[in-house]
């Protein structure tokens, strides 16, 4: 079967599925193979389930309704593929080391506020995750939002050439992935595949006209700049404290955000927003009525006027510095942070988690409380901070000492689970 029959049989279907647990009625089933497990040994339970066709690379007996292929995985792209051009829509993809989700979401609220929109669920930017993305098009999307994550070189490449986007965003380039990117650098070229993609084939990027690497990495290729002035689109930081605010033709837009960093991602959005001709109102009521979800950059108000900046969800050396510089800004009395070891920093984790620990230190910061193998092993810079080897042993020394009036980040990579934080200071 080619690929052509394949998609007359999806168009035919209610969609795909990799994931028995998850199968509905009328799928077509993707047996994929994955570390723990062999899609192949679920696929007479899909059809049994109600999928309509099983597609498999291990040859089984008395299987009804089983698509033989060489390699389920390379189909499934494959097939991707095929219905992104047999929908020739604009695809916009996004990668970058930070705020790939949270900008994701934000071009999402803008653009749906005007146009039929499709985009990345959740986190689902692999080289399985963008497929599916692909796939949960239908006839009715008018516009594709995709975010392309990458660990390793060539992968951004990848992932491009199944998603054949039109329009390309890259939100920074930082100190995330160091390890297998191969230090600064390689984040760089890595990330910056996208733009090779997009130049081409004569495609459109946004560039955040004040980031310098944005700019010099896309030399050459058709751009729409945004910055407070002389841009495509005029946008301007107004205030972080504790929400972000921008200003942009002359109106306010008031976001529910925390975290200077995220007026970037704010700004993209407008203006991809304002290139798809969603007129201004339109575009401040989507973004203002977008709430950040699972512990990115979460603003809780307490008690005592106490306020947490929830960002326990991940972290890297950039957005840590970027998150501590924002808690310095806050307007309120005293600020305290608790910070959980950023994972997969590579070479380089014993100096950027003492750096954090100086960074800090250099802030208007009153206490700091550093947790983890890396953070335990710095030097604390004075009595104000405070490190452990482990959560346990942050849990069991911490004594609550929280005045009224104080600003309290949370912060750490997602294996720290830094939200635990929660219950001690409650
Ligand atoms: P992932 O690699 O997990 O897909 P992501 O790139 O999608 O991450 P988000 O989930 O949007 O990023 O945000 C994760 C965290 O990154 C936020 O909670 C915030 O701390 C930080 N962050 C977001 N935007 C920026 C930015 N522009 N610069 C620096 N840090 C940022
Ligand atoms: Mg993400």
């Amino acid at each position: 079967m080619n690929i052509e029959q394949l998609h007359h049989l999806f168009l035919q279907s209610t969609g795909v599925c990799t994931d028995t647990r998850k199968l509905e009625k009328g799928q077509l089933y993707f047996a994929l193979k994955g570390a723990n497990f062999n899609g192949n040994h679920f696929a007479k339970k899909a059809i049994d389930q109600g999928a309509t066709y099983a597609i498999i690379d291990e040859k089984q007996e008395n299987l009804d309704n089983a698509i033989i292929v060489e390699d389920v995985l390379q189909t499934l792209q494959e097939l991707s593929t095929y219905h992104r051009l047999y929908l020739d829509i604009p695809i916009i993809a996004l990668t970058g080391s930070n705020g790939k989700t949270t900008t994701k979401e934000l071009i999402n609220a803008v653009l749906s506020q005007k146009y039929s929109t499709t985009a990345t669920v959740g986190n689902l930017n692999n080289h399985i995750g963008v497929p599916l993305t692909l796939l949960s098009m239908t006839k009715a999307t008018e516009i594709g939002i995709v975010e392309m994550g990458a660990n390793h070189q060539g992968e951004i490449a990848a992932l491009s050439e199944i998603a054949q986007p039109n329009f390309g965003y890259i939100t920074n380039f930082g100190k995330a992935h160091l390890e297998g990117f191969g230090g600064v650098e390689g984040v760089i070229k890595g990330k910056s595949e996208l733009y090779k993609y997009i130049r081409k084939t004569n495609g459109i990027v946004f560039i955040n006209k004040e980031d310098p690497i944005q700019i010099k990495q896309s030399a050459e290729i058709d751009s729409k700049t945004f910055a407070p002035h002389n841009a495509d689109y005029s946008i301007a930081f107004k205030e972080a404290s504790p929400y972000v605010q921008l200003a942009c033709n002359n109106l306010t837009i008031q976001t529910q955000l925390t975290g200077a960093y995220n007026a970037i991602n704010v700004a993209a959005a407008i203006a991809i927003g304002s290139y798809f001709s969603v007129n201004i109102e339109a575009i401040k009521l989507g973004i203002e009525n977008y709430i950040p979800a699972n512990n990115r950059s979460q603003i809780i108000k307490k008690e005592n006027n106490n306020t947490i900046i929830l960002d326990a969800y991940n972290a890297n050396p950039t957005s840590m510095e970027a998150a501590l510089n924002n808690l310095s800004k806050q307007t309120s009395k005293h600020k305290i942070a608790f910070l959980g070891d950023m994972f997969e920093v590579g070479e380089t984790t014993n100096q950027e988690h003492q750096h954090i620990l100086n960074y800090a230190n250099s802030l208007a910061i009153d206490q700091v409380y550093a947790v983890g193998p890396t953070f335990g092993i710095s030097t604390p810079e004075n009595n104000t901070q405070h490190v452990f080897l482990t959560y346990n042993a942050f849990a069991k020394a911490y004594k609550k000492n929280i005045p009224s009036d104080t600003t309290i980040l949370i912060k750490g990579s997602r294996g720290m689970a830094m939200e635990r934080v929660l219950e001690l200071i409650e």
